[in-house]
Formats: structure tokens, sequence, C-alpha cells
């Protein structure tokens, strides 16, 4: 360390320098290529090969990292400090060598997350557009069904499209003919949009997934969408995937699939907040576009809802110890 704290000792700690100084890693935690002595990793998945529109996604981990170097380290709220929960670091990101090829990115990225949770760490990622969250549930779900508090616009069950069966509308699908979801501990919020046909996402509904659209949920409330979500997915273990085109676009505009008319951010950060007492396995925030953004805004909602992902998982994690 070149520069020495005289007056202020705790500044030897880079989460607690002013917040604009440093290079961004994920809220300013430590930088480490190494999966040694870490309960959870703070991951980047920079990869939009899975795009069905407005691609951009791969550029989401930078601009999420350094929007996330504006968060400081307790939660206001629930007062919890995650990195006094758990161990936690910025592992970097799981990058592709061959991102040209849809299918083998995906394997890559499972190998990545394998690896993590190999090691017995718990992953909170960032995507990337949402065909990362079927690798990542492929490595930490692998030997059982696991519950999942989706929110999104879109339900994801889609099937074959122009000749792929793999891309950001079909992750969940996937997970379920592949055992790694169990579709009735699973809830989808926020859905909504217009679609190519009627029913499109019926796979979701006759699987015996909890749907929780839009309209319903402007109708009964954040509140009622949370009591839904924890008797949804109960004691069992849960993994928290957030698309940021379930928000309303107006604070979520750099992103490829937006949809009018969606959820706030005071309702999606107690939303994501409430789940705390789940036994949170993981989670991810997926589909920011910086090409798409004003401002940073999304990204910078994007990584405040990663924070309350981060303090509900540190929170499951101490449950389990
Ligand atoms: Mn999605
Ligand atoms: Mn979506």
């Amino acid at each position: 360390m070149i520069k020495t704290p005289q007056s202020y000792p705790e500044l030897a700690d880079p989460q607690l320098r002013p917040r604009y100084t440093g290079i961004a890693s994920f809220f300013r935690a430590p930088y480490v290529e190494t999966l040694a002595a870490l309960d959870i990793a703070l991951i980047g998945v920079p990869f939009d090969g899975g795009v069905t529109n407005r691609t951009g996604a791969r550029h989401g981990p930078r601009e999420v990292r350094n929007q996330s170097s504006l968060l400081r380290k307790v939660n206001g709220v629930t007062n919890v400090d995650p990195y006094a929960l758990a161990r936690i670091a910025d592992i970097g990101d799981a990058w592709i060598e061959r991102p040209f090829a849809l299918e083998s990115a995906l394997d890559e990225i499972a190998a990545f997350f394998r690896s993590v949770h190999a090691a017995g760490i718990v992953p909170v990622s960032v995507g990337g557009d949402h065909s990362v969250t079927l690798p990542i549930l492929r490595a930490i779900a692998a030997h059982r069904p696991v519950g999942m508090v989706h929110v999104d616009a879109h339900c994801d069950t889609g099937d074959d499209y122009l000749g792929s069966r793999f891309h950001h509308g079909a992750p969940f699908r996937r997970a379920v003919e592949e055992g790694l979801l169990d579709p009735k501990r699973v809830i989808q919020i926020g859905i909504r949009g217009t679609t190519n046909v009627p029913d499109m996402w019926k796979f979701s509904t006759e699987s015996g997934m909890r749907v929780l659209p839009m309209d319903e949920f402007q109708d009964k409330g954040w509140r009622y969408a949370l009591d839904e979500a924890r008797r949804v997915v109960g004691d069992g273990p849960v993994y928290v995937s957030f698309d940021v085109d379930g928000l309303d676009p107006i604070y979520a505009p750099g992103t490829g699939t937006p949809e009018a008319g969606g959820i706030t951010m005071i309702e999606a950060l107690r939303l994501v907040r409430g789940l705390q007492g789940l036994d949170i396995i993981g989670g991810d925030v997926v589909e920011v576009a910086p090409p798409f953004d004003h401002g940073s805004l999304t990204a910078f909602h994007a990584a405040s809802i990663l924070f309350e992902i981060l303090c509900i998982t540190a929170d499951a994690f101490t449950r389990r110890q």
C-alpha cells in the first residue's frame, strides 16, 4: 500500500474510504481471483449471447461494479452488515473463452460456478442476459431441485426460438426439465407485456409455478406479493433471480426487452429485503444493458437490488452455520 492513512486508520479498509476512490469491485469488496477462505462470492457473468432482441448485457457487470461503489456497508433498514456475517469478495468474471458458441458458453459458465459451489461458496451474480441463470442452477442445484423467487416482466419459460432451445426466454423451462427447479416452489412476479401468441408462458402455469402478473401486483401490493413468495417457496433452499426488466422502465431503461408498467424501486427493495429468513442459496441480477441506460440509473438500481440479495444471502449463510 503506497498511501497509508495517517489521521483515520479505519481508511485502511477500502470500503470505508471515500466512495469515489479506488478501482470498482462490487461494493468495493476485496477483489480476489481465488476461492480460498470465502463464504459468498460476488461474480460477474458478462455474456449476452442468449438475447433475442437488443444486446448489451455483456457490459452489465462492469457498470454495476462501478455504480455499486456508491453503496455503503450496512443495510439501513435491517441493520444487516453482510461483511460482518460472512467472508465476501468479488472473485471476478465468469468470462467466456468461446463466446460465439452459445451452448458451450453456457457450459463454461456452469464449470466456473461448479468450482465455486464445490468450494462451499455461495454465488451472488450479475449478468449478462437471463440465459446465464440456467448454468448457475446447473452448478448449484445439481443434486436436488430448488425453489426460486423470480422477478421479471417475462416468465422465461418459452421453448425453441429460431432454432435454439437455449436463450434468455427459456432458461426456467430447461431448468425444470433438467430437474434443477421444483416448479411448485417457483413464483414469478411482475409478468406483463405483449406476446407473440396467447398463453406464451403456459409452461409456467401447467408445470405448477405461481405466476403473479403485474396487474395482480398492482391491485394487491408488494406485501401481498412477498407473502405469496414466502408461502410458495417455503422452508427449502431457494434461489433469487431478478431481471431488471421486472422494474418499470422509468427505473430501468437500460435493458434489452423493456415492458411498460412495472414494479417501482421501493417495491423491489422491500420485496427482496422481505425474503430475509428464507434459506437463500444464491441469487442474481440480470439484463442490465448499459448501452441503453441513462445516467447509469439501471446499473445503480441493479446494484441496490444486488445489495439486498447479498444481505439476505449473508443472513441465510449464518443460519446454516
Ligand atoms: Mn428474464
Ligand atoms: Mn425479462
